[in-house]
């Protein structure tokens, strides 16, 4: 897990808050960097995965100033209003197992974590640039679930990745397919982020900080 903060003296932003639990080591982070967790002036969730949000609850309580971001179609399951995709999707899968297994698999439901629900501040759109870091956009990634999304900050030719990426064990960024609802999108995503940006490092939420010619390994990845 690499939850990446973006501070450039006036705004200080969260980018995805970790798994149910593990706020203390969030709040250890900060003040190793030297940074106060109350400070934080946005809260950025890439999307609903539990390990992107299971700490968000905690985080937003610890920094009552913060704004929490996320797309329209990730909110609801984000916020409470709605079941998470990811637990919508199991369960579907789990329904389509021959009944003999069945009875033999645990109902996705029982196994999925307690994550706290949190309010969200803003809703934002693919291309909505914020003045973080001299400017800050927010990059829509369909593929891994609807209303994914990534962020690139221009200023560090630095692409948030979330999950869009993750490293593989070589070291190379690839997309998660594993939990990637809609593989050929997400390639298709890929390739438009290498059109739109010109990118020389990748922050994967799975893997960790990868430099290099990111435009070119991600028209690469996307086969485009
Ligand atoms: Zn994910």
């Amino acid at each position: 897990m690499d939850t990446v903060v973006l501070e450039d003296g006036r705004d200080l932003v969260l980018v995805d808050a970790g798994t149910p639990g593990i706020y203390p080591v969030i709040e250890a982070a900060f003040q190793g960097a030297g940074l106060r967790i109350g400070d934080l002036t946005g809260i950025v969730a890439t999307h609903q995965d539990q390990d992107h949000i299971g700490s968000l609850a905690a985080v937003k309580r610890a920094a009552p100033r913060a704004r929490v971001y996320a797309s329209a179609a990730q909110a609801p399951g984000i916020d409470g209003s709605a079941k998470p995709m990811r637990l919508i999707a199991e369960e579907e899968a789990y329904a389509k197992l021959p009944a003999e297994t069945r009875k033999r698999t645990p109902a996705p439901a029982g196994l999925w974590p307690e994550v706290e629900r949190a309010e969200i501040g803003s809703i934002v759109s693919d291309g909505d640039v914020f003045p973080w870091c001299g400017g800050t956009e927010i990059v829509f990634m369909e593929g891994h679930m609807p209303g994914n999304l990534s962020l690139y900050v221009a200023s560090e030719k630095a692409f948030i990745a979330g999950d869009s990426l993750s490293l593989d064990g070589a070291g190379n960024p690839v997309p998660p397919e594993k939990f990637t609802f809609d593989p050929a999108l997400a390639k298709r995503s890929l390739a438009a982020a290498a059109a739109r940006f010109d990118i020389r490092t990748i922050y994967c939420y799975h893997g960790g900080i990868w430099h290099g010619d990111g435009s070119a390994a991600l028209s690469a990845i996307s086969g485009y």
